[in-house]
C-alpha cells in the first residue's frame, strides 16, 4: 500500500508533511516519482494524467483536490470500482464567494453599461436598484453553491437556489427537479450557475432555458463550460433578451483567441479566476478522507456514478 500525492511542490511538500505526521507508518511517494506503480492504492489528485490511473493496478481511492470531478467520472482509464472523494472543504470556498458576490454586484449595478458608457464618455444613469429588490438565481446548492447562494442572501439580493433533490435553507427560496426549474428560471433576473456537470446539466443554458429567464436577466458561469450553449448565449445577449453575462469556465481552457467571447461588448470573459485554494484549506479533508478508508469507515464527498457527481 502506497499514497502518489500529484500536485505542484508547495503542495507537495506540504501534504506529505501532513500525511507522514498523521501517519507514520504510510509510503508516500511524490509524483513523478512514483516507484512500483503496482503498490499505489490511494491518489492525491490535482494533475493532468488522466492515463496514469490505467498504470496502476491496485488503486482503490482518488483523492480529488478540485471541486470538479467529471473528468474524472468520465475517465476511461479509471475502473469503476475506484471510489472518487473530494478533499474540498464542506463548508465551501470564501474566495469563490467574495467573487460570486462581485460578479453578481457587477450585473446588479449595471457596470456593462456604465462601462460602455465611459468609453463613450457618456454622464447615464443605468437606474439603479437596492439588492432586496433584485432576484438572484442560484443554479446548484452543492457545497460551493449552498455557500455562495448564503453569501449573496446575507448581502441582501432576493435568493432562490435549485437542486436536484430537495434543500431547505432560512431566507433563501428553494426549488428542486425539472419539474420546478421554469418557475426558478422566471424569477432569477441574475442566473448564476454552479451545477456539477453531468450528462442531465451539459448544455442546460441553452436557447430554450434562457427564453424562459425574464427579459433583460444576466448569467454568470461559474460551474463548467459544457453547460452554457456559447452560440445560444451569444444570440439570446444580441436579442437583447438577456442583457449581459460573464463567464469564469469555459469548453476549452485558456479561451481561444479567436472565441467570439473575447470581443462581444457584453459578455466578459474572466480567465477561471473565481480561486486559487490554499494547500491548508484542502489538508484536513484529505487526511479525514485517508483515516477513514484505512479505518474502513464510510467516505465523506464521495462521489456516485449514477448520480455523475
Ligand atoms: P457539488 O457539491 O457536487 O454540488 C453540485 C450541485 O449540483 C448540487 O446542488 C446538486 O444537487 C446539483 N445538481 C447536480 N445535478 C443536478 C440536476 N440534474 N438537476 C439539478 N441540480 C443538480 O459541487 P460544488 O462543489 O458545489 O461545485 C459546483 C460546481 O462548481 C462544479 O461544476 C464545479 O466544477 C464548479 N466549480 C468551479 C470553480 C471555479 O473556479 N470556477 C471552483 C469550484 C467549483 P443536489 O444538491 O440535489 O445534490
Amino acid at each position: 500500500m502506497a499514497i502518489l500525492i500529484m500536485a505542484a511542490p508547495a503542495r507537495m511538500k506540504a501534504w506529505r508533511e501532513a500525511i507522514g505526521a498523521n501517519f507514520p507508518g504510510e509510503d508516500i511517494r511524490c509524483w513523478p516519482g512514483m516507484g512500483e506503480p503496482a503498490d499505489i492504492d490511494i491518489v492525491v489528485y490535482g494533475g493532468n494524467e488522466p492515463e496514469l490511473f490505467g498504470k496502476l493496478a491496485n488503486l482503490k481511492l482518488v483523492i480529488s483536490q478540485r471541486a470538479g470531478i467529471d473528468d474524472l467520472i468520465g475517465n476511461p482509464h479509471l475502473s469503476q470500482d475506484v471510489a472518487i472523494c473530494r478533499a474540498q472543504d464542506p463548508k465551501g470556498d470564501r474566495m469563490l464567494d467574495d467573487y460570486a458576490l462581485l460578479l453578481t454586484l457587477y450585473h446588479h449595478r449595471h457596470m456593462p453599461d456604465l462601462l460602455a458608457a465611459n468609453a463613450r464618455a457618456e454622464w447615464i444613469d443605468p437606474g439603479v436598484l437596492p439588492a432586496d429588490e433584485r432576484s438572484v438565481g442560484v443554479m446548484g446548492l452543492g457545497i460551493i453553491g449552498m455557500s455562495v447562494a448564503r453569501r449573496l442572501r446575507d448581502a441582501g439580493f432576493r435568493v432562490a437556489g435549485w437542486s436536484r433533490t430537495r434543500r431547505d435553507e432560512p431566507g433563501m427560496e428553494c426549488f428542486h427537479g425539472p419539474d420546478q426549474f421554469d418557475t426558478f428560471l422566471a424569477r432569477s433576473e441574475i442566473l448564476l450557475n454552479l451545477l456539477a456537470l453531468t450528462p442531465e446539466t451539459v448544455d442546460i443554458v441553452d436557447a430554450a432555458n434562457l427564453a424562459r429567464l425574464p427579459k433583460g436577466a444576466s448569467v454568470i458561469n461559474l460551474g463548467r463550460g459544457e453547460h452554457v450553449v456559447d452560440s445560444d448565449l451569444i444570440t439570446a445577449v444580441d436579442s437583447g433578451h438577456i442583457d449581459s453575462a460573464t463567464l469564469d469556465v469555459f469548453r476549452t481552457e485558456p479561451l481561444p483567441a479567436d472565441h467570439p467571447f473575447w470581443k462581444h461588448p457584453r459578455i466578459f470573459v474572466m480567465p477561471h479566476t473565481a480561486r486559487r485554494p490554499r494547500a491548508e484549506s484542502l489538508t484536513p479533508g484529505i487526511l479525514e478522507i485517508i483515516r477513514r478508508f484505512r479505518a474502513g469507515e464510510p467516505l465523506p464527498r464521495m462521489a456516485d456514478r449514477a448520480r455523475g457527481y
